[in-house]
């Protein structure tokens, strides 16, 4: 299996600054692609770009809830479904909706093809279902753009160095979308079902914000804890390359949320941009084990090996020789951790491993931290006065992260967000 650390797409082909100046990627996800009524309206605004001049490349996610349905019905048929198979399953979402979109497109009047990910030149990595780009061959989008066609790739899937069919991940078309803007040099517009990028998740917290601009780092540390409007990895890839992406409304015409360089796009910048939170991972405690070197290393080595995805990780030395580890982990790799965790117990000497699915992870992002004391302190506050407990604490140089119990997020968010005042419209500024 090769494993790729990086998406790496190639350096511009030499007429590709050319080519992309008229060129757009316009990216629809699985909302705004929800019914066959969605996506004549889809059809009809990429067939607005084209007759305006530009060179329209597209990425539809699935229909709606496809992918959950298919990823459902191979769960059905098989506890641990076969990796390739997987893949050959999971794509064909993406196909059924590029398809049909092509098909209204005619109907308008102008000149459309969809292609798989393999037909359009996205080559990956073997990693089935989580495959990473690794190259771009852009020479049959560019064919059909220089026919005159309006081209739809179909999201989140590939083809590896083996020739098989990947799918790149949950949210993989936002990857695709940024990856295709790379390759082919052009803008990347990514419109989905709210409006921009918010100061909390604006289905949780009513008085949410959209943020008219967040720096590529900002946006991943966002990504990364829990705001589902992009894909983290997609992140990486726009900063690496310089993608800038407008993050916007697909069915209303209104600006969006710009994601750059900080450098462009921030005069002045508040200190905080916004609270993410996660319900998608557990957490885990290695209960007494001895406080000597070696145990964090036998497990985490056991766990990594396993391709089990460790976030937070918390452990102190104690008086009395023992020590707890707890951590937390995607609930979805929970029974491969329990596996590995049961078969080390002996060998680390735990006194048990306790499992819980019932917490939440609350963050509060934001670049300003960095120059101003006190943010940490702010939010622990917050929490207290609204009766939360924080069970795990985590940061980086911009974000704070706190494990509470899954049945207070929407107050732990609410209380955050409120806080730091992120509903007030002068805080947003330049
Ligand atoms: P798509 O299908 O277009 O890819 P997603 O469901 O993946 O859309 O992402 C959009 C959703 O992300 C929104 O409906 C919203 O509920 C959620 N979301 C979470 N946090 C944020 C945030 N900070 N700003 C905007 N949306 C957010
Ligand atoms: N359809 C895929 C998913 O649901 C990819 C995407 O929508 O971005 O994860
Ligand atoms: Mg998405």
């Amino acid at each position: 299996m090769t494993v790729t650390h990086h998406e790496e797409i190639p350096q511009l082909a030499a007429d590709a600054a050319q080519r992309g100046r008229n060129l757009v990627v316009m990216k629809f996800g699985g909302t705004s692609v929800g019914d066959t009524g969605k996506i004549k309206d889809v059809a009809r605004r990429l067939v607005e770009a084209r007759e305006t001049g530009h060179r329209v490349v597209a990425v539809l996610s699935a229909m709606g809830h496809t992918t959950d349905d298919l990823i459902r019905l191979a769960h059905e048929v098989s506890p641990h479904p076969h990796p390739r198979e997987y893949d050959m399953l999971v794509s064909v979402g993406e196909r059924i909706s590029n398809a049909l979109c092509a098909m209204a497109i005619h109907d308008l009047g102008q000149e459309a093809i969809s292609l798989t990910g393999s037909q359009a030149g996205i080559l990956t990595d073997t990693s089935h279902g989580k495959a990473k780009i690794v190259e771009v061959r852009a020479q049959r989008i560019h064919d059909a753009l220089d026919d005159g066609k309006i081209v739809l790739v179909a999201g989140f899937q590939g083809v590896s160095s083996e020739h098989e069919v990947t799918t790149l991940g949950r949210g993989g078309s936002d990857a695709t979308a940024v990856a295709l803007a790379a390759a082919l040099g052009g803008a990347c517009e990514i419109f989905t079902d709210v409006e921009g990028v918010y100061t909390a998740d604006p289905r949780l917290v009513a008085d949410a914000l959209k943020l008219p601009k967040v720096s590529y780092e900002e946006m991943l540390e966002m990504a990364a804890t829990g705001a589902r409007v992009m894909m983290a990895r997609s992140i990486e890839i726009a900063r690496r390359y310089g993608v800038p992406l407008h993050v916007r409304a697909a069915f209303a015409d209104v600006e969006g949320t710009w994601i750059g360089e900080e450098d462009q796009l921030m005069l002045e910048k508040a200190i905080v941009s916004g609270v993410t939170h996660d319900t998608s991972e557990a957490k885990a405690t290695v209960l007494g084990v001895p406080d000597r070197p070696g145990i964090a290393a036998r497990v985490f080595r056991g766990l990594a090996d396993a391709g089990v995805n460790v976030d937070m990780i918390v452990q102190n030395s104690s008086a009395d020789g023992a020590t707890d580890i707890s951590f937390t982990l995607p609930k979805t790799d929970l029974p491969t951790a329990e596996a590995i965790l049961e078969r080390l117990r002996e060998e680390i000497g735990a006194r048990g491993i306790a499992y819980d699915p019932e917490v939440a992870k609350v963050s509060l992002v934001g670049a300003g931290m960095k120059s101003h004391p006190g943010v940490a302190a702010d939010m622990f506050e917050a929490l207290a006065d609204a009766g939360i407990n924080i069970e795990i604490i985590s940061t980086s140089s911009i974000r704070v992260s706190c494990v509470v119990r899954a049945a207070d997020v929407e107050k732990a968010v609410g209380a955050v967000h409120e806080k730091f005042r992120l509903f007030a419209e002068e805080r947003v500024g330049a």
